[in-house]
């Protein structure tokens, strides 16, 4: 079982139709076909959107985003119009709304990644490989790879685990070129990031990017991908403080650690593989994973956060 415990119902902004509520976002259309995308305080863990929220989370993701898309905008264009409010917005919605350019999002995850964990670690466990790309033997959970590389999955419904998959197969799916373009746009931001991270004492693990292409532009000659989504927040990657990286374990990390831990612990009462919902959180769960992510943003940007 998995998915929202409560669906949120959107909130009605006249001048802005309301298009989708994902797991964490929700997605508006105003009047000039440009996209506002709302980022709501959710949290998502175990493929459930939980029944709390961790207050300012959306704000902080925002805030987070917004600083990296300006550093990486001499690399690659990105679809951010502007963070104003649209006109009779609730003022909850400042610092969480960005207005966007509508694109036709390419149906792929660009994942990079610098280090073996997660699922790439599974693969590598049964075949030596991951996303089919052949690495050197004695890898183990957390461990640096020789070079960074594209893991490219497939973008699953709410609920479901995104699949990793091949570069040949994202090849057929959106053809050689635009392939070649978003395995080196992915590399290109991720081996940017990571440096950067790295000089504020944060490990970038891996990272999930997500592309569009401006419609006007599809099947041009020079159409090239834009950046969409967010970029570079702890729900799109995985952060390591690198003070405390050690290979062989899990590192612990810059996210929603204290609520999976809690989860999982005999305090929650929930069975991550019955049918039941998992629970709300405890305020004490809540603090502590605001804070988590309010250090995140004060770390990467060197600004405090209030
Ligand atoms: P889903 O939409 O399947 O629920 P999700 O749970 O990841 O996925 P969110 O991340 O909460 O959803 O919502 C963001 C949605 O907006 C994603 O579907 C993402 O692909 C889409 N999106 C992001 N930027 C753009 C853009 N510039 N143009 C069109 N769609 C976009
Ligand atoms: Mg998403």
């Amino acid at each position: 079982m998995s998915g929202f415990v409560e669906k949120p119902e959107p909130v009605e902004v006249p001048g802005l139709q309301h298009l989708h509520t994902g797991k964490v976002r929700d997605l508006y259309r105003n009047e000039r076909g440009e996209l506002v995308m709302v980022a709501s305080d959710r949290i998502s863990a175990y493929d459930w959107v939980l029944p709390t929220e961790i207050p300012e989370k959306g704000k902080i993701l925002t805030q987070l985003s917004l600083w990296w898309f300006d550093l990486l905008a001499d690399l690659v264009p990105n679809h951010v119009l502007s963070s104003e409010l649209p006109p009779g917005a609730p003022a909850d919605w400042e610092g969480r709304t960005l207005v966007c350019r509508s694109l036709r999002m390419v149906p792929v995850e660009c994942v990079a990644r610098g280090y073996l964990t997660g699922s790439g670690l599974a693969e590598y466990r049964e075949t030596r490989t991951v996303c089919g790309i052949a690495l050197p033997e004695g890898l183990t959970d957390g461990s640096e790879l020789p070079s960074p590389i594209f893991t490219p999955a497939t973008k699953a419904a709410v609920g479901e685990h995104d699949e990793n998959v091949a570069y040949e197969e994202v090849a057929h799916r959106v053809g050689a070129e635009p392939a070649a373009q978003l395995r080196q746009a992915t590399l290109a931001v991720y081996n940017r990031a990571r440096e950067i991270a790295r000089a504020r004492g944060i490990i970038l693990a891996d990272t999930k990017f997500e592309f569009g292409y401006a419609e006007a532009t599809l099947g041009a000659e020079s159409a090239e991908p834009v950046l969409a989504d967010e970029v570079l927040t702890p729900d799109s990657s995985r952060f390591w403080p690198a003070d405390q990286w050690e290979p062989g374990r899990a590192q612990p990390s810059f996210d929603k650690q204290y609520v999976r831990d809690w989860l999982t612990s005999p305090a929650s009462g929930w069975d991550r593989g019955g049918e039941q919902p998992p629970p709300p959180l405890p305020a004490e769960v809540v603090e502590r994973t605001r804070a988590k992510y309010a250090e995140a943003y004060e770390l990467l940007t060197g600004t405090s956060w209030k």
